[in-house]
């Protein structure tokens, strides 16, 4: 479904990202981690078409999107992209974030948009409080807010940045629980994060950033459990 080739990216002299080359499969959950400033938000922003890549290929659903005669609106709208911070409108209740783009980017007349926006809002648990204003909800019910709102449009690929970094402790396992459940649904995603149980538990492949390249790929077993590169060990010794 996606695929980066020696991807390269800069701001100034100094080199964000260099030959990265990852695969995300369809159905398939690949969780990024690595140190602060290692290049995991750079890199989701590349493939969302946000920051322009210097060198290399991403290919997507079989086209490269890097070619710069595609359009990047119509490649974003067949991706969702999800950040730490929920950024919700406040002025609007919670179906209205929903269903906001669907009518403004994709076209859907009302009535449509909101039987699947009540119907996304259903599935993250969240029926009860579609004209809810976002101030009223907790952390993590902006969140999955958020994530309905991503996966309201049927998105082939979710990005999702560290959308657990900036809950509360007892908040984070709702919405990791809910990611746990797209995935089981077959929603194919590419996430960064900081919880290892997650990325233990549910990741088909973990990479290992480090400076910008990946350092080391693979199951979570191996990289988590058995990490043969020492930059990865150390990585792993630190957040644990
Ligand atoms: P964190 O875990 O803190 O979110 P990260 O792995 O997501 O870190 P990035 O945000 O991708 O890291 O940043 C990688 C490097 O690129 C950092 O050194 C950052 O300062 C730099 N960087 C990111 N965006 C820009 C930008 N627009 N202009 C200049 N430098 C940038
Ligand atoms: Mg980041």
């Amino acid at each position: 479904l996606l695929r980066l080739e020696g991807v390269r990216k800069s701001f100034g002299d100094h080199v964000v990202l260099s030959d990265v080359d990852l695969s995300v499969e369809p159905g398939q959950c690949v969780v990024l981690i690595g140190a602060s400033g290692s290049g995991k938000s750079t890199l989701l922003r590349c493939v969302n078409l946000l920051e322009v890549v210097d060198d290399g290929v991403i290919t997507f659903e079989g086209r490269d999107i890097t070619d710069p005669r595609v359009d990047g609106d119509e490649v974003r709208s067949r991706m969702g992209l999800v950040f730490q911070s929920y950024n919700l409108f406040p002025h609007l209740d919670v179906i209205g974030n929903v269903t906001l783009a669907l009518r403004l980017v994709h076209g859907v007349d009302p009535g449509e948009a909101r039987t699947r926006g009540l119907a996304m809002l259903e599935r993250v648990g969240l029926a009860e409080k579609a004209t809810a204003r976002p101030d009223d909800l907790s952390g993590g019910q902006q969140q999955r807010v958020a994530i309905a709102r991503a996966l309201v449009a049927n998105p082939r690929l979710m990005l999702l940045d560290e959308v657990t970094s900036a809950l509360d402790p007892e908040l984070v396992g709702e919405v990791l629980d809910l990611l746990g459940e797209l995935k089981g649904e077959g929603v194919t995603m590419l996430l960064n994060t900081h919880e290892m149980g997650f990325a233990r538990d549910v990741a088909d492949q973990v990479c290992f950033l480090h400076a910008g390249r990946i350092h080391e790929q693979g199951t979570p077993e191996q990289v988590l459990g058995d990490p043969q590169q020492e930059r990865t060990r150390g990585f792993l010794s630190r957040i644990r």
